[in-house]
């Protein structure tokens, strides 16, 4: 992935957009992108710098301050992204099938996420113009109220799992306030974000408020956080990185806000549904190839059902069809990049020499359909214990550990006995229990009786290491903003000048 080289005829070559123009690196030099279904490279893409990044954030800056974009009445706002939530409705196809070449993201997994990008963006476009403060009646003689403002440039740093997705959890709220944005698209999958971008044009929105910086983290990435003129650092990806980005931007105090990795507990109680909770399981651990933040990796069953359980979903699991992401009936795609397939693969030798059970999987899938791409067998591991590495660590590939309980409280000691605190799943029948569960477990997501649901009207977010501050929903705005107090005097004289007012 990491290699440059001299730009061939046969590859599609990707620029960055900033000011509202698509511009070659400053560098002059491009990167591969490739199709993790033939493990081949299939387009070149500019490998930003210092330099870009500066051109970026002033575009951006430049743009903050302009009458074309800080002139607009919130309402005005809003109808732009409107237009731009349309657009992306009427584009649906295109951006998915490019999503699924650069990404190998399942096509119907992109159909369903670009039914419902637009959603996000019409959501946010509606809040544009209801982001009000209050009048507050302070113990003094002014008329005292609270206004929320723009923070200015925004940085957002993009994964490679669900790019235009988690683009959209940050564009539509940073949008909303009034920002102007410069995105960081993953180095494995910047090529939605850069066809994204025509319909932002197309939108209409004014040059510099949506730029888009490609490259390498360190090379790109990094001087868009250190930037002066950046306000604010919204960044999704691993723990570590944002561990990172977190310190860097302690330097200037910038906003930030972290969605990280998980390792999350998803628990089946002897009383549940069982028939459910076997598709909730695969849904936690396959859909998507176990690449998501919300990942259920951790399989958490009630002993006196835990072979049966266990049987039950080895049996439904091994029927998911592996092969073409571009195929509407493939069920498991690609691991999106060789790292993370080299990765998925180590971490299924860790938990084997660790002394765990394959009882589904655990290797490289050899399957004819799966061609010369970076596949792995969807894996289940039974005698996990919940201090092994394979419970702990993040895989984010399709990688299933399952860990026996006895009771309610043996459940949530093990749930809660991670860093990480992203998400949980709770299968019961009893109401009290899924209320209790709900209030015990430490995460910024329960769910009971279902898995991987998101809302663009739910905060998401992270305890522990999984994160800080909240995307989605309305406060997700004043994320993106900053609060004034403005006090106006309604006394006739001034008090005494060397007392506190
Ligand atoms: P990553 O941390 O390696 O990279 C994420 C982004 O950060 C990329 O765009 C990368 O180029 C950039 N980056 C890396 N170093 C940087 C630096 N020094 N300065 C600025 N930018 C830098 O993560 P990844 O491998 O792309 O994504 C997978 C991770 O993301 C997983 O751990 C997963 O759990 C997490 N994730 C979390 C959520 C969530 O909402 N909580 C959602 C999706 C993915």
């Amino acid at each position: 992935m990491a290699s440059t080289m001299p730009v061939p005829e046969t590859l599609e070559k990707l620029d960055m957009y900033i000011d509202g123009e698509f511009v070659e690196p400053a560098s002059g030099e491009y990167f591969e992108s490739f199709d993790p279904y033939t493990a081949k490279p299939w387009a070149l893409v500019a490998r930003g710098n210092a330099e870009d990044a500066d051109r970026a954030v002033q575009a951006a800056h430049r743009a903050f301050q302009s009458p074309e974009w800080r002139g607009l009445h919130p309402s005005q706002r809003g109808a732009l992204m409107r237009r731009l939530a349309d657009l992306v409705s009427e584009n649906a196809q295109r951006l998915g099938e490019l999503e699924v070449r650069d990404n190998g993201k399942l096509l119907s997994e992109m159909a369903g996420q670009l039914r419902y990008v637009p959603s996000i963006y019409h959501y946010y476009a509606g809040l544009a113009d209801k982001i009000e403060g209050s009048v507050i009646h302070a113990d003094k003689p002014a008329f005292t109220f609270t206004r929320h403002e723009p923070l200015g440039v925004c940085v957002g740093i993009i994964p490679w799992n669900s790019p235009l997705m988690l683009t959209a959890w940050k564009l539509g709220p940073a949008l909303a306030a009034g920002n102007t944005v410069v995105l960081k698209p993953s180095e494995y999958t910047s090529a939605s974000a850069l066809e994204f971008v025509k319909l932002v044009e197309q939108a209409g929105l004014p040059n510099g408020v949506v730029n888009v910086v490609t490259g390498f983290g360190a090379e790109a990435g990094q001087p868009l956080v250190e930037h002066p003129l950046v306000r604010k650092i919204a960044f999704t990806g691993s723990d570590r990185t944002g561990a990172h980005l977190y310190s860097t931007a302690a330097r200037d105090i910038k906003r930030v806000s972290l969605e990280l990795g998980g390792k999350s507990p998803n628990i089946v109680f002897e009383d549940a549904n069982l028939d459910n909770a076997v598709k909730g399981a695969v849904a936690g651990i396959f859909a998507a190839t176990g690449q998501t933040c919300i990942a259920g990796s951790r399989l958490l069953v009630q002993r006196s059902i835990h072979d049966e359980f266990v049987d039950r979903l080895v049996a439904f699991a091994k029927t998911a069809k592996m092969g073409n992401p571009m195929l509407l009936d493939t069920q498991v795609g690609p691991v999106t990049n060789l790292p993370q397939f080299e990765k998925v693969l180590g971490y299924i030798d860790v938990a084997k020499g660790e002394g765990v059970e394959t009882v589904l999987g655990g290797g490289r899938a050899e399957r004819p359909e799966c061609g010369d791409g970076w596949f792995v067998e969807p894996t289940i591991f039974t005698g996990v214990r919940n201090d092994m590495r394979i419970a702990q660590e993040e895989v984010f590939g399709p990688v299933l550990s399952i860990i026996p309980f006895e009771d309610d409280d043996e459940a949530v000691a093990i749930g809660n006995d991670v860093v990480f605190g992203l998400a949980a799943g709770v299968w019961t029948e009893n109401m009290r229990r899924a209320i209790t569960m709900s209030e015990r477990l430490q995460a910024g997501t329960v769910w009971v009786n279902m898995y991987r649901a998101v809302s663009y009207t739910m905060p998401f977010g992270g305890y522990k290491r999984s994160g800080l501050g909240r995307e989605l929903g309305q406060q997700a705005v004043l994320e993106y903003m900053q609060t004034k107090s403005v006090w106006i005097s309604t006394a006739q004289e001034m008090a005494n000048p060397f007392v506190i007012g």
